[in-house]
């Protein structure tokens, strides 16, 4: 396309913010979006790290869910981290049970589950199916990947320690997510890629 697209960020609860300076960073300025007007009008949309069942009770409230769900029916794009992933995923353990997801990555994951001593940490992860490596992957109170199907993309896991083999990563066609929070980092890689994504579908 020969415009910029427009990318929003989810602006309901989380680190918005962070995402948004990350889209600064990549030339590609979005927006923050609290309505349905707003998604309405978007190519792209990445969902923040925060808290999901904050996220879900605010998108009650404003009655986001049918143009979420629309949106993701239509094929726009996608970019959950953390929380944001939890609100892509198809099925949740360990969730509220009014909590509800946009859905349409079709992986289980179960909220909060690297227990209480590695809540939060940082480490290096590669990243094969998006072609990065060494990317400084910050996680904080991390949803854990635990079944995913077979249409779906696993983009890297965790290489060390005890968490070796944790799926840090996935896509399913226009939906990608990540564990960890790339907009906590200044290491734009994985925002660029998903600029690209959202500038091949329009
Ligand atoms: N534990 C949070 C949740 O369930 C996610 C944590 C995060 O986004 N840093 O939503």
């Amino acid at each position: 396309m020969n415009r910029s697209p427009v990318i929003g960020v989810l602006a309901l609860q989380g680190d918005y913010r962070e995402h948004l300076a990350m889209l600064d960073a990549v030339g590609t300025p979005g927006i923050p979006v609290r309505t349905a007007e707003e998604i309405e009008g978007l190519d792209g949309l990445i969902i923040p790290g925060g808290e999901s069942t904050t996220m879900s009770l605010l998108a009650d409230r404003f009655t986001l869910w049918p143009a979420l769900h629309a949106a993701r029916d239509r094929g726009m794009p996608m970019f959950g981290t953390c929380a944001g992933l939890i609100m892509l995923a198809d099925a949740l353990i360990d969730a509220r049970p009014d909590q509800r997801t946009i859905g349409g990555l079709a992986v289980t994951v179960r909220r909060n589950a690297f227990g209480r001593q590695v809540d939060s940490f940082e480490t290096t992860v590669d990243l094969p199916g998006l072609g990065i490596a060494d990317y400084p992957a910050v996680f904080i109170r991390a949803p854990l990947v635990e079944t995913t199907s077979p249409e779906v993309q696993i983009h890297g896991k965790l290489h060390d320690g005890a968490l070796a083999g944790t799926i840090v990563s996935v896509q399913q066609g226009p939906l990608l997510a990540t564990a960890f929070h790339p907009e906590l980092t200044s290491d734009t890689r994985i925002h660029e890629y998903f600029v690209q994504m959202v500038r091949q579908s329009t």
